[in-house]
């Protein structure tokens, strides 16, 4: 049989791709073959069924996923198809509203927020309102804002002018919350959230736009469908109402963004939803050798709130996982980048086959100057490079501006933050500048008499220049870093911002140079320090020429495959994050334990998990290898460097500590009993803060009480 779209297919992916009439799902694990079967399927509808491509609807959850899948068809079908309805939930709806948004008189041309634009919206809501973060942060506001948006109750106040109904446990972020819609509605601008919401909208109400729209689409398929949430499964059941071809794919397991309203319960009760549901199930891995998938199988297993799956596979044994553990932060990175030129070396290898995973963005700094200290080419999916983010360009810049004084640097931070010194200012400052042959900084502290340059601002500058200049010669590099955040008032700016991810990266920056300070046991000359970071941002503008080593996070990887995978700060804090260990609700950590599981199955050769000791800024405490770690029995990998039973012994501790001890006891409401104050009231659980909020009647004030301090107890009420 010499046929392109079946050959190659499994028994049960046959099946899958045959069984084209009603309601259908595949669940199986990771590299199982879904997202093969499903483009075979698509192909086998157009070229065999003879059904247009246009009509056939398939949904996926990232836009590199999308692509991928738009390759993997037209390689089976070839180009002369129109396959544009391969595409994300996003992209969809973004097809439907430019030709059915005018339904809610909104303009064709509406626009998209991503979520550097919503930040800039949330900025304007801070200053109308006066606040700052330290009342809210950007990021709790863009989760309450995301929880608020997860069901579709909103709609009726921008869409429908009813009155706004707020959030009574969260009056602040309510009122945010308000006026961000409003900004939104009057800059006819919609969030990601909004597309899938707007879309359900004006099909829930324009009966004869939502006949068209199902008429036309005889089949729909969505992959990942266990990352799917509520309202994008209401949009694909209601599309689906007049053919009712509906086929799902996914895999329970690898469901990562509950925290975003994903709801893998559709995909495991489809089935009760539509009882002629066909079930097909498929347990062989293509992907990873048995080595991999073991230690995937057994990581997965901890989770309680799952059906029990194992992969099978035919491969080789293959290379053993390896587990680093690096003394600290270079010789994790300098570890991974050894092991790479190895593999290059002995195998037959590209840089593009190898693949750097991490929990958060902010990681990529300690693997980035491994890599361009080695001469290792690299890209970073879906992300700025760490030396291009604006705040870490914004402080390396007040750092040559006080050595070096150059021009550059002066248009870059004489009004950051602003300090009143408009586009007049500076015009007379380049004149006087260019005719008396000095530098922008020069020129301004010659000439600060001038009248139309003496003003409080550029006064404010040339002090702070000048004292900090004086801070230069007497102090650290790190030291000086954080005195001119401070001075500057750049701290500041970035805590009003409530961009936490700017303040992380910041201390991320102080972080590598005090690693720096104590590895050359000496101070770190500022000049040199300097030179050696422009190499680190003038590379790479040639990013889609490929063959790099690829640096990205493991949300981004979802479906994704590569043949060398590195997993890097297995670290306890970072993966599991923080937030889920301090949160601990059972869910969370799964979740994190999933995306573990994700990680491990992207690698089909090798798969490598790193770590090292030291100090993480973030949580302010030592770092500690990764829980999931211990949860790896020892014979499924190999472990190079030195562990000691002291680091194994005190993780241990620690992770008891955190997962058990300080657990929620009490509930709102719940009377308790202090040993000072005597009885008291639980008026609410701040579980970010790790803090119930206690009325005590005797001394009739509320006082905040740590979840940890075990002297609270329950009493009768
Ligand atoms: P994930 O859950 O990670 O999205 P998946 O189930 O979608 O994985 P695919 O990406 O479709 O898995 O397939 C994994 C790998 O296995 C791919 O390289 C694919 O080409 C290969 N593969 C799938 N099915 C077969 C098969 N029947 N024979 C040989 N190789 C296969
Ligand atoms: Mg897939």
């Amino acid at each position: 049989m010499n046929d392109p779209i079946l050959e190659n297919l499994n028994p049960s992916q046959l099946q899958a791709v045959k069984t084209t009439e009603g309601y259908v799902r595949v669940i199986a694990g990771a590299g199982s073959g879904k997202t093969k079967a499903l483009t075979s399927r698509f192909a086998y509808i157009v070229d065999r069924l003879g059904i247009n491509s246009s009509n056939i609807l398939c949904v996926t959850f990232t836009n590199k996923a999308a692509q991928e899948m738009k390759k993997r068809v037209k390689a089976l079908i070839g180009d002369t198809y129109d396959v544009s309805f391969i595409t994300t939930y996003h992209g969809f709806c973004v097809r439907f509203l430019r030709e059915e948004i005018n339904k809610i008189h909104y303009p064709k041309n509406f626009i998209i927020l991503d979520a550097e634009d919503q930040k800039s919206i949330l900025r304007d809501v801070f200053t109308e309102l006066q606040i700052n973060s330290k009342h809210l942060t950007f990021k709790q506001v863009l989760r309450f804002i995301s929880k608020q948006k997860s069901s579709s109750n909103y709609l009726s106040y921008i869409l429908e002018n009813k009155s706004f109904e707020p959030d009574e446990s969260d009056s602040l972020s309510s009122r945010v919350f308000q006026v961000y819609l409003d900004k939104q509605k009057r800059n006819y601008a919609l969030d990601f959230d909004d597309l899938i919401h707007f879309t359900a909208f004006i099909l829930d109400h324009n009966p004869d736009v939502l006949l068209k729209w199902q008429e036309n689409l005889h089949y729909i398929q969505v992959d990942e469908a266990q990352d799917s949430s509520e309202s994008q499964f209401h949009l694909v059941e209601i599309l689906s109402r007049v053919h009712q071809n509906l086929f799902l794919v996914g895999d329970p397991d690898q469901t990562i963004y509950e925290w975003r309203g994903a709801k893998p319960e559709y995909l495991v009760e489809f089935d009760t939803i539509f009882p002629d549901t066909q079930t097909i199930i498929m347990n062989r891995n293509y992907r990873s050798t048995p080595n991999i998938l073991k230690v995937g199988n057994h990581i997965i297993k901890n989770n309680t709130v799952r059906v029990d799956k194992d992969m099978i596979t035919d491969k080789p044994e293959g290379f053993e996982v390896v587990h680093f553990h690096g003394k600290n932060d270079y010789e994790e990175s300098l570890w991974i980048a050894s092991e790479i030129k190895e593999i290059l070396k002995s195998e037959d290898a590209a840089y593009s086959d190898i693949t750097i995973l991490y929990r958060s963005n902010h990681l990529s700094r300690n693997i980035e100057q491994a890599l361009i200290k080695e001469n290792i080419p690299y890209t970073i999916f879906g992300g700025i490079r760490f030396f291009e983010r604006k705040e870490i360009k914004d402080v390396l810049s007040m750092l040559r501006l006080i050595v070096q004084g150059d021009n550059f640097s002066f248009l870059r931070m004489h009004n950051q933050p602003t300090r009143g010194l408009g586009k007049k200012f500076l015009e007379r400052l380049i004149y006087i500048a260019q005719e008396q042959n000095l530098s922008l900084l020069q020129a301004l502290e010659k000439n600060i008499d001038d009248k139309e340059l003496a003003k409080k601002g550029a006064l404010d500058f040339i002090k702070l220049i000048t004292e900090l200049k004086q801070d230069a010669a007497a102090k650290s590099i790190s030291d000086l870093v954080k005195i001119i955040l401070d001075k500057s008032g750049l701290s500041e700016l970035y805590r009003k911002d409530g961009d936490e991810d700017r303040l992380e990266n910041i201390k991320e920056l102080v972080n590598s140079m005090l690693l720096l300070e104590k590895e050359n046991n000496a101070p770190v000359n500022i000049m040199e320090y300097l030179q050696e970071i422009a190499l680190y941002t003038d590379l790479d503008a040639d990013s889609e020429k490929q063959d790099k080593v690829r640096l990205m996070t493991i949300h981004i990887s979802k479906g994704l495959e590569f043949p060398y995978v590195f997993l890097c700060g297995f670290t306890e804090g970072v993966l599991p994050s923080a937030l889920s260990i301090k949160e601990r609700r059972k869910r969370a950590i799964e979740e994190e334990r999933r995306l573990m599981y994700v990680a491990v199955t992207r690698a089909e050769k090798r798969f490598y998990m790193t770590d090292s000791e030291g100090f993480n800024f973030t949580t302010g405490l030592n770092k500690y290898p990764s829980r999931f770690l211990f949860e790896i029995s020892e014979e499924f990998y190999v472990r190079k460097g030195k562990l000691s039973p002291e680091i194994i012994a005190n993780s241990k501790t620690m992770i008891t500590q955190s997962s058990g001890d300080n657990s929620l006891r009490f509930q709102e409401g719940d009377m308790v009993m202090h040993p000072v104050w005597n009885k008291g009231k639980i008026k609410s659980v701040e579980a970010e803060k790790n803090q119930y909020i206690v009325e005590f009647f005797e001394i009739g004030k509320e006082k905040t009480i740590d979840f940890s301090f075990k002297h609270l107890t329950k009493a009768e009420d």
